[in-house]
């Protein structure tokens, strides 16, 4: 969709970047896609329709389900957007390129355009692998949010002439076209790489949405810093608004009970400061609209207040049905962040998030009543822009929700150490007070520490070459042994922790 040569060109304009993450419930195979999607097409990409390269020209080579005929040429809708000012990035969305061939799993939406029925989860790619023609999962399949297990034959590969032939027919007996898994999780990059230590240091788990993680504590000069990692400043305490023509789920009548029980939930996480607006539901019309993100910048939150706006029901019609099977995609938020980016105390830099918005499938009351909340904390914890941790049922930000936890209505609707880990390094890194006992902190390495009240050691050593860095709000106490080696730099200052 984009180059960074535009990126960089859109940052001297009013810029404004969002990244959203969705949350799919996967249809029970292969089979199961087929029979939901309004249409099934194998074709080639041959122009962008757009300026941007969101809508692409598809001319269809084969057409195996739906009234779309061989040769015609369709306009495919990425859900990712761009305009002159804003650049809006969906997570799991494919980029379409021209001059690739794809398999694809579409629904049309409320403007008639032809989209993926579950981003990357409906989009084969042809490539050529080992001599050989394949239908391959892009990498964005990584970024997809899941609830519940995913059927092999949803995931790997297929050898192209068996899958087509397969589909031509309308049986797809996937191991007899050809599937082949491929384990994807290996090609991840789960950390972010930071070379600080002590209370500086990121939990090697966190991982945080909105840029290339390794541009975290780099530089934050302008073009750069649209690539950088956002969140909000510690202490930004957010409301949550529900717009008026989209305040009622159809599918359920405890939409807002689960909503007060998210909200309740995690406003028991230190560094999380969040509340239900008076009144909840305000004005803001969503009549006509064409995306959830652009009505939330231009018309719900035009002033950048710090809020979260929730919608239900699919307003804009962007997303296909969840029904008959309670599958498809059933929720999706982002964040909108503004440059420049801001350094902190410990030298990371971010772009500052400025607001929020999450909005809910229509026919998402097909969920349990703890699936649901589970899901807008899920959502809401991505507004905070933690992005996924690697694992099965070991957090809540685990890509994909956890089946078993349903079963038990596990406490906090499945939030665990992990999670409250990576939103205390976000957002509470400010310790009361910090006692460092026998340490001796080596050559090559800078070391911060910083307390809103006291640091005390005993026993240090701070080694040649050493960086070591104390910052207390009020007094700092070096007891023996203490000792700082020649070649060794070692700063303390008197200094409030404002992480
Ligand atoms: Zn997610």
């Amino acid at each position: 969709m984009c180059s960074r040569g535009c990126l960089t060109l859109l940052t001297f304009l009013s810029f404004c970047n969002v990244n959203l993450a969705t949350t799919i419930i996967p249809p029970k195979d292969i089979n199961e896609l087929f029979q939901h999607s309004e249409f099934v097409v194998f074709g080639e990409v041959k122009a962008h329709h757009d300026d941007f390269g969101t809508i692409n020209k598809f001319r269809v080579l084969e057409s195996f389900k739906g009234a779309v005929n061989k040769n015609s040429t369709i306009l495919i809708k990425e859900a990712s957007t761009q305009t002159a000012s804003e650049w809006l990035s969906v997570s799991g969305d494919v980029n379409f390129a021209i001059g690739e061939k794809y398999l694809l799993f579409l629904f049309k939406d409320g403007k008639g355009y032809y989209r993926p029925r579950l981003q990357a989860l409906s989009v084969f790619q042809e490539i050529e692998k080992d001599g050989e023609l394949i239908l391959a999962r892009t990498e964005k399949i990584l970024d997809l949010c899941f609830m519940g297990d995913i059927d092999e034959s949803l995931l790997g590969s297929y050898k192209s002439n068996q899958f087509r032939q397969q589909l031509k027919s309308n049986k797809i007996a996937y191991k007899k076209a050809g599937f082949k898994s491929f384990d994807y999780s290996t090609n991840r990059i789960q950390q972010i790489a930071v070379n600080k230590t002590s209370s500086c240091a990121i939990p090697a788990h966190c991982t945080t949405l909105i840029g290339d993680p390794f541009n975290l504590n780099t530089f934050c000069n302008i073009s750069a810093g649209a690539l950088s990692p956002a969140k909000y400043p510690s202490n930004t305490h957010l409301e949550i608004k529900v717009a008026n023509t989209a305040s009622d789920d159809p599918s359920t009548s405890l939409e807002f009970t689960y909503l007060e029980d998210a909200i309740q939930t995690l406003n028991n996480i230190d560094g999380i400061s969040i509340s239900l607006a008076s009144p909840l539901v305000q004005d803001c019309n969503t009549t006509g609209c064409s995306e959830v993100a652009t009505v939330t910048n231009n018309i719900c939150n035009p002033n950048d207040l710090p809020v979260i706006w929730v919608y239900f029901d699919d307003p804009c019609d962007e997303l296909a049905d969840l029904s008959p099977s309670c599958n498809g995609i059933v929720g999706t938020g982002g964040t909108f962040a503004k440059i420049p980016c801001i350094t902190d105390q410990c030298g990371n830099q971010w772009l500052e998030a400025k607001s929020s918005y999450i909005f809910l499938n229509s026919d998402a009351g097909c969920l349990s009543g703890y699936q649901y909340t589970a899901l807008i904390i899920h959502e809401l914890l991505h507004s905070y822009n933690l992005d996924h941790i690697g694992g099965s049922c070991t957090a809540l930000m685990n890509g994909s929700l956890c089946n078993s936890d349903f079963v038990n209505n596990v406490p906090d609707f499945g939030i665990r150490n992990l999670d409250v880990e990576c939103i205390e390094w976000m957002y509470n890194q400010c310790r009361d007070n910090e006692q460092i006992n026998n340490t001796t902190f080596q050559g090559g390495n800078a070391d911060q520490y910083f307390t809103v009240n006291e640091i005390t050691t005993t026993d240090v050593i701070i080694e040649s070459n050493a960086d070591v860095r104390f910052e207390a709000g009020t007094f700092i106490q070096l007891n023996p042994e203490f000792e700082i080696e020649a070649g060794a730099i070692f700063n303390g200052l008197i200094n409030g922790c404002t992480l």
